[in-house]
């Protein structure tokens, strides 16, 4: 049996994996900067080979027809230019970090050490199969633990790709690819992992959360919602629609941080459509056949995600819902049209749950009081979109909601820098990720106190009146 592709039911091979990895945890803890990026470096060495590109592209053409640029986009580059950052900052995050004594600890001195969690799983969704599956192990390398990835069952192609790549580039006992669905992840999540990073939906997010807590393991939670996009007629309509389409097509709508609705002032909501009817045309084409054939449009995923859109969309129109733009599908082709829909209320299912597809549900409002009071109906949001040239509104909704991060006059661009904190807020996530946070994920900041000059003894028993009145002047500096 192929050691790195373990069918669901091999429970042993499972088990033994895991042991492998938890006698190797010691070993790799002590790995130094130096061997932690010759590892990061294997890694990109990998990527950077044009075979192998090559073979990750047909992957996920093969899976859901996800265009080659996109796949450069969102699955590559992202993984090579966290390499490069981590490379960068390793040896600082690595040392030990000298903080302030307080006067009361006269005579010794602090210091934050970071050692590694241990022994790590890596849950990854299908939507961003190689990125959300890889780029989290670089964090995982860079704190120095070991790491079995459990990549989604629903994206097979890409998820035999990785891995081979983990084969070709790691021993076992440092990183291991397990293969499998629902019931391969329960079986690892009965193990005692030390850390769980699962990117995935709130739903499984759940269950992930349950298993950890029988043995007490952190989690770093990366979930979805509907991440809400507001527009006040301040801005120019065709650039804004063109943005909008671009963070709302990319991989089919199929994004985690994808702007799931919009709020328009209500005066610019006609200018919107039509701007976005024309952004539509120049990205995909002018007929249904010119999209359903587009290689720069990715499809839906699978016939059970199809269909869900599907049912969004019906029952959207059954109550009412005014189709403005779209609402072309095709099943054989697993194929769902950019769509706007108007006249959207909370009673329709598309408002209940994230979309993840290319549907855009619109509102409108007159004063802004109106949109805190909307978003605030849902769970936190990963993500939200302000496009305004009003610094007023852009702070009053800073000021009114609360989401993972936003992102003001654009889309997705929270994912792109890793100086800021990336996860969501309890529904849409916990814990974060991205450079320092993401080092920080997977290692434990031991909190090291050390005294060179002793100055508290005078406090020990017997507890004499002495002793008392100096606690008294303790207190008041402690
Ligand atoms: P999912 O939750 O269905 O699956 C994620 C992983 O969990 C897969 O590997 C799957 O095998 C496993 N899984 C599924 N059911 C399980 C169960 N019952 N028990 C144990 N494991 C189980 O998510 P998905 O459909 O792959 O991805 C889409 C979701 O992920 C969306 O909600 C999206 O917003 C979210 N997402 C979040 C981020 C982020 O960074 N916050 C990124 C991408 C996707």
């Amino acid at each position: 049996m192929d050691p790195a592709t373990i069918s669901s039911t091999d429970r042993e091979k499972i088990q033994q994996l895991f042991q492998q990895q938890q006698s190797n945890r010691t070993e790799m803890a002590r790995t130094t900067t130096r061997e932690r990026i010759a590892r990061l470096d294997r890694i990109a060495e990998f990527l950077n080979d044009e075979a192998n590109n090559q073979a990750l592209n047909e992957a996920l053409w093969a899976d859901f027809k996800k265009p080659e640029a996109e796949v450069a986009l969102s699955e590559v580059a992202i993984v090579l230019s966290h390499i490069r950052y981590i490379k960068r900052k390793l040896k600082g995050w690595m040392r030990p970090r000298k903080v302030p004594t307080n006067l009361a600890l006269f005579g010794t001195s602090s210091h934050i050490y970071y050692e590694p969690k241990g022994n790590t799983l890596i849950i990854g969704p299908w939507n961003y199969p190689f990125m959300l599956s890889v780029y989290p192990l670089l964090y995982a390398i860079a704190a120095g633990n070991t790491a079995i990835i459990k990549p989604s069952e629903l994206t097979v192609h890409t998820s035999a790709f990785i891995a081979k790549m983990m084969r070709q580039l790691f021993p076992e006992q440092e990183v291991v690819v397990v293969e499998g669905g629902v019931e391969t992840t329960t079986q690892l999540l009965d193990l005692p992992f030390h850390h769980i990073y699962f990117t995935g939906s709130p739903r499984v997010g759940r269950i992930v959360m349950g298993a950890a807590a029988k043995h007490l393991a952190s989690v770093t939670l990366e979930l979805g919602g509907k991440s809400p996009a507001v527009i006040d007629d301040s801005v120019n309509m065709e650039t804004i629609a063109e943005k909008t389409l671009w963070g709302k097509s990319l991989n089919g709508g199929q994004t985690c941080i994808a702007p799931d609705y919009m709020i328009i002032q209500e005066n610019v909501k006609e200018q919107f459509v039509e701007a976005y009817r024309k952004a539509i045309r120049k990205f995909y084409g002018t007929t249904p056949e010119e999209m359903v054939t587009s290689k720069d449009f990715a499809h839906i995923i699978n016939d059970k995600n199809f269909d869900r859109l599907h049912e969004l969309f019906t029952d959207a129109v059954d109550k009412s819902a005014r189709v403005e733009i779209g609402g072309v599908f095709s099943k054989e082709e697993l194929f769902f049209s950019p769509t706007v829909l108007s006249q959207v209320t909370d009673k329709m299912e598309i408002m209940k749950e994230e979309i993840f597809g290319p549907i855009l549900p619109i509102l409108t409002y007159r004063d802004q009081e109106e949109i805190p009071a909307i978003i605030n109906r849902h769970p936190q949001p990963l993500s939200m979109y302000v496009a305004s040239k009003r610094r007023s509104l852009i702070h009053y909704l800073k000021q009114e909601t609360s989401a993972g991060g936003m992102v003001i006059n654009d889309y997705l661009l929270g994912f792109g820098n890793p100086n800021l904190p990336f996860g969501g807020v309890n529904n849409s996530g916990i814990g974060k990720s991205m450079g320092f946070r993401g080092f920080t994920e997977f290692s434990n900041e031991k909190g090291v106190i050390s005294r060179y000059w002793d100055t508290l003894h005078f406090l020990y028993p017997p507890y004499t009146e002495t002793v008392n009145k100096m606690l008294k002047i303790l207190k008041k500096w402690a």
